[in-house]
């Protein structure tokens, strides 16, 4: 790696699916990442991503990973939490082996350019106000920037706090065609799942007490619906929802579970270690690119983490005995078409901050929502414009007329009208 040119050189911690995803980023912008790997095994294990999430693997041009590690479409997902009678949580999933997914993107990043290093323990870091100096093969580089994604292990971004203690225990068993879709259910002092491929299935058994094996094989056949078979234990990872206090520190940053990991009941895991890549490499962009706005980009990106953590807290702790786990699919609307008032006007409140727009992080105007997130486009429409549509009163007919002028379907333009219904962006005079 050339020191000289030092300002387009990021180290990464891990080799991870978030190490692969920001490495891929960065290098399409011109940055050389070099990754740092332990070269240790990981643990195995199938887990499932929501269609909803396919999005970020375009958007990082990792998609052909999925196919790469075998990943397997199945449709729907069997929520038992409440009682054993299960409802089919609907959308497709891709069922994957998470360390072949992993393994995949990393080999994609290679041979985008990327380099790996690979030592028994990876070097503390020296952040400066500008740069990052770290010893690699024992002989001392600088960077523009740190990136820790070494998962829960959080290398480089400690101290973090941890939301109860849970560990799951994870097992292999044979696949079975008929039993790929995926399956939650409660028993007494803990949660199980099972995630099937054809040639693999993975159980989860999550708990803040050991489960014995027997347990295990009785969760299985009763819960789970699974034949009795024999188990092989995979590992037993750790559960509990953890983030690093500072996911962000002069030249250091960390993403995916480094800096937030998700309880794995909320099946948010992989798409926060792929959006949280995103805004990263956004960010060590603007401070290469438009260093006028670099505190801004930092702010963004703790602001960033801080709110998914807290959204991410509060469904937990709302998860009780009778309540379903979290929905991954956006809520639905409860204004029907029918149901839009005949006049709307634009209510919105602004506030200035630092948003990504177009792969860089712009201190800009947004729209402030009631949850406290602050939104400038949905989709491609920039928010913005109902302002400028509906500085007074207007027929909604019109409105729709005016936002089918601006490309979108019948369709969009009354999801995007109730949308901001909801989130007061726009108020109606109706009575
Ligand atoms: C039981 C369980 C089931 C899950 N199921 C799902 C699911 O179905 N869907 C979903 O979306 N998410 C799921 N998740 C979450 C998902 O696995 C993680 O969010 C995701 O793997 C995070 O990726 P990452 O790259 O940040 O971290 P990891 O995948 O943990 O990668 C970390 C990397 O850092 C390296 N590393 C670690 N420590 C060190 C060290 N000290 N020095 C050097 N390198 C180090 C590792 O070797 C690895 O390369 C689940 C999690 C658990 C625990």
């Amino acid at each position: 790696m050339n020191s000289s040119n030092w300002e387009n050189n990021i180290a990464i911690a891990g080799v991870g699916l978030a190490a692969a995803a920001v490495a891929m980023r960065l290098l399409s912008c011109g940055f050389r990442p070099l990754l740092l790997s332990r070269g240790l095994p990981e643990i195995k294990g199938v887990e499932a991503i929501p269609e909803s999430a396919l999005r970020l693997f375009d958007a990082l041009e990792l998609t052909p990973a999925l196919q790469m590690a075998d990943g397997f479409w199945v449709e729907g997902f069997e929520n038992a939490w409440a009682s054993n009678e299960s409802a089919i949580r609907p959308g497709r999933y891709i069922h994957v082996e998470r360390s072949s997914l992993a393994q995949a993107a990393i080999a994609m990043v290679i041979h985008q350019g990327a380099t790996v290093v690979s030592s028994n323990t990876i070097a503390p870091l020296v952040v400066e106000k500008e740069s990052v100096r770290l010893m690699v093969g024992g002989v001392e580089q600088r960077f523009a920037a740190a990136i820790d994604a070494t998962g829960r292990s959080a290398l480089w971004s400690r101290p973090i706090k941890r939301h109860q203690r849970q560990m799951a225990q994870i097992f292999s068993t044979s696949g079975n065609e008929n039993l790929l879709r995926g399956r939650i259910v409660q028993f007494l002092g803990g949660w199980a799942y099972r995630l099937g491929l054809p040639d693999t299935m993975t159980v989860g058994v999550v708990s803040s007490h050991h489960t014995s094996y027997e347990q295990v094989q009785d969760i299985m056949r009763e819960s789970l619906c699974l034949p009795s078979t024999q188990l092989h234990l995979l590992g037993r990872r750790p559960v509990s929802p953890q983030w690093a206090e500072e996911p962000i520190q002069d030249r250091r940053l960390a993403v995916g579970d480094a800096a937030l990991a998700y309880s794995p009941i909320a099946g948010q895991g992989i798409r926060f270690a792929l959006s949280s890549s995103l805004a990263a490499a956004a960010v060590v962009r603007t401070w290469r690119d438009s260093p006028a706005e670099r505190d801004y980009a930092t702010q963004y990106y703790r602001e960033l983490v801080g709110a998914e953590r807290l959204r991410h807290l509060s469904n937990i702790d709302s998860l009780s005995v009778n309540q379903p786990p979290p929905s991954t699919n956006p809520t639905q609307s409860s204004f029907s078409n029918a149901s839009l008032p005949s006049t709307v006007y634009y209510t919105g409140q602004t506030k200035m901050t630092g948003l990504y727009i177009n792969g860089l992080i712009k201190y800009t105007e947004a729209i402030a929502l009631p949850d406290g997130n602050l939104v400038r486009r949905l989709g491609n429409f920039d928010l913005l414009t109902m302002r400028e549509f509906c500085i007074a009163p207007r027929a909604t007919a019109s409105l729709i007329e005016q936002l089918r002028g601006q490309l979108l379907s019948q369709t969009e333009a009354l999801y995007l009208i109730r949308w901001c219904l909801e989130r007061n962006i726009l108020s109606t005079a109706d009575l």
